[in-house]
């Protein structure tokens, strides 16, 4: 687990459009933090500079106590849950769930232990040899998010991982990612533009607005106002 700390945080990109305007924020050891905002306030921008995918022009951006503003996606130990999932369809659900430990060359029995914990909190432990085909929509959406805590990454960070399921679908899978996230209790950053899950999924919410923070706080501190 490791804090999230972003001082002064700008993306210009390319073409000289500012995506992210001095955005400052402390995502707490365990916190479940939500950035919310219409499509285009640069949400998608903030999380890609967290997890790498997206230099960031100016600011400083620090996960425990290292600034990673120049270190590799691969060496933040971050693990990113995005909107579309693919699962390997020729492999079981085991070994989906432990592909990225194979990848990093983790030794068969530590596979072996962590694929079988991991399969325990997201209840697949009676799916393990079946293929993705034959599971329904929510085992499947339960399946990438093994695969991507498996790692025991520093943090978890979503892109609007439930935007694409239907709304029965979408109540279900809310309800197991916060139940998860207090379980494991590892730092988050989840980003939505769905106020629902703004206001049931996290400790805090995070209002962007063209690319600007407006404010910071509590669900209930934030829609609950009189
Ligand atoms: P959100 O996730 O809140 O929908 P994004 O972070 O995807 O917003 O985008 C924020 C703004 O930055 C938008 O105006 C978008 O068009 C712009 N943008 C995103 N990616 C690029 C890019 N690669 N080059 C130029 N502008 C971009
Ligand atoms: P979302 O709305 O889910 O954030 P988008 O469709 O806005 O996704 O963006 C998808 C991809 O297109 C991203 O990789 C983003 O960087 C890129 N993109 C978005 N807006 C622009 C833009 N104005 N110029 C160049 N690339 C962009």
């Amino acid at each position: 687990m490791a804090a999230i700390t972003m001082k002064n945080i700008v993306k210009e990109y390319g073409d000289g459009f500012k995506a992210v305007r001095d955005v400052s924020l402390d995502v707490q050891d365990g916190e479940f933090m939500i950035l919310v905002g219409p499509s285009g306030c640069g949400k998608s921008t903030l999380l890609r500079m967290i997890v790498g995918l997206e230099d960031i022009t100016s600011g400083e951006m620090r996960i425990g106590d290292r600034v990673v503003n120049q270190v590799a996606p691969r060496e933040r130990n971050l693990s990113m849950v995005f909107q579309n999932y693919a699962l390997y369809p020729h492999l079981t659900v085991y070994e989906n769930i432990a592909f990225p430990l194979r990848l990093a060359k983790k030794p068969n029995e530590e596979i072996d232990r962590r694929v079988r914990e991991t399969a325990e909190v997201l209840e697949l432990t009676e799916h393990l040899d079946r293929k993705p085909a034959n599971l329904s929509g929510g085992q499947r959406q339960r399946v990438a998010m093994g695969r991507a805590i498996v790692r025991q990454a520093d943090a978890f960070l979503f892109d609007e991982p439930l935007s694409n399921l239907d709304a029965k679908l979408r109540g279900q899978m809310r309800t197991e990612i916060s139940r998860l996230q207090r379980r494991l209790g590892v730092t988050t950053v989840y980003v939505t533009h769905d106020q629902t899950e703004a206001m049931t999924l996290g400790d805090r919410v995070a209002v962007l607005r063209k690319g600007v923070l407006q404010q910071v706080g509590s669900p209930r501190e934030l829609y609950e106002q009189p």
